[in-house]
């Protein structure tokens, strides 16, 4: 951990009095050459502004003191960002997660499916069949499940988890399930490959502390009011406590519009690819909340550069406990998997 968080990579600039003079500038540049950073001068008609790079995150503060006490110097600040472990400066070629032989950040259009509820052991293994032969990666389902309203279902607790142990050992699928509470962390381990930290949870700090204890990957929903920089600390959070197999999940924002459950904001998938060396998977059923509108976010997350989606499939949405609305049925997750198979090459990604 200290070994990553010394790499230099911060940007620190030292804006100089407007009286400073030629000799008193050159005196920090050899200054700062000496001590081995990068310099770059801007002089400026009233005041010259000097660049160092290359500063060690752990030296920056002294480095800061030092040079502020200087007389002609205004002051000196770091431009760097809130987030280190995260940003893609810190690992340009990007992170690939290896999850039970599935690898998520690679050329695979990796699909999660299933429902979003796991209702009863018939439901989820018919789920379950049904994704595989279609083509799904991952099976998903919610064991515990957060719920706005105080009285509706919660979710069936451990003997949900088991019955997803069950779905995986049947059909070799690797199950992501949402995990709510830090005394359940360890519980969650022991049956799930990727542990899902909901939208309502995403700044939960110590849940996100506690999951990046573990090593199990996390895929970490954007809260629904999120901006992109909140939604990096949150990923790091979880990666200063050494767990860097974190996914990042666009799942819809809180706009004012009303005909959807939640905007869905594509932005996040290219935007996201620039600031974080992160996977980034795209959830179209809860970003639409309606199962006509998820084939086509779907299709158009993995144009914009997603690693994976996930999204709710039920064998009869009618009757499902949860989230019928958006759960797609067999067939039309069928005929999705079938469009993304053909577009898929145009990102050169293959299901
Ligand atoms: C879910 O995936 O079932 C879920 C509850 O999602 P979110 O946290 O994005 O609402
Ligand atoms: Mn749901």
């Amino acid at each position: 951990m200290r070994g990553l968080l010394s790499q230099k990579i911060d940007i620190m600039v030292i804006v100089m009095k407007p009286g400073a003079s030629e000799v008193n500038r050159e005196d920090i540049v050899s200054n700062l050459k000496e001590r081995g950073y990068g310099v770059h001068v801007s002089v400026g008609e009233i005041q010259t502004i000097i660049g160092v790079i290359g500063v060690d995150i752990e030296q920056k503060g002294e480095l800061q003191d030092q040079f502020e006490s200087l007389p002609f110097v205004e002051k000196c600040v770091s431009i760097s960002k809130p987030y280190k472990l995260v940003d893609k400066q810190f690992r340009p070629q990007g992170t690939q997660i290896n999850v039970r032989g599935v690898i998520i950040g690679g050329d695979v259009a990796v699909m999660m499916a299933g429902p979003c509820t796991v209702e009863t052991e018939e439901q989820l293994m018919t789920s379950a069949r049904i994704v595989k032969a279609s083509g799904a990666h991952i099976l998903r389902g919610g064991a515990y499940k957060p719920s706005t309203s105080p009285y509706s279902f919660h979710g069936h607790g451990v003997p949900a988890l088991k019955m997803l142990a069950n779905a995986r050992a049947e059909t070799g699928m690797p199950v992501i399930t949402e995990v709510m509470d830090v005394r359940d962390v360890e519980t969650v381990c022991e049956y799930a490959d990727i542990l899902q930290i909901g939208t309502r949870n995403a700044q939960n700090y110590n849940l996100l502390r506690e999951v990046g204890q573990v090593r199990t990957p996390v895929m970490l929903k954007r809260g629904m009011s999120m901006k992109y920089e909140e939604w990096l600390q949150a990923a790091e959070y979880i990666a200063s406590q050494g767990n860097y197999n974190i996914m990042l999940c666009e799942r819809g924002i809180r706009t004012f519009e009303t005909y959807t459950r939640n905007t869905f904001d594509i932005n996040a998938i290219p935007a996201l690819k620039e600031l974080t060396h992160l996977p980034v998977i795209s959830d179209p059923s809860h970003g639409t909340g309606k199962a006509s509108l998820v084939p086509a976010v779907t299709l158009a997350s993995f144009m914009a550069g997603a690693d994976g989606a996930i999204v709710e499939v039920h064998p009869n949405p009618e009757k499902a406990l949860k989230d019928g609305a958006q759960s797609l049925t067999p067939q039309a997750f069928e005929k999705m998997m079938r469009d993304l198979e053909r577009i898929a090459p145009v990102v050169n990604k293959r299901i």
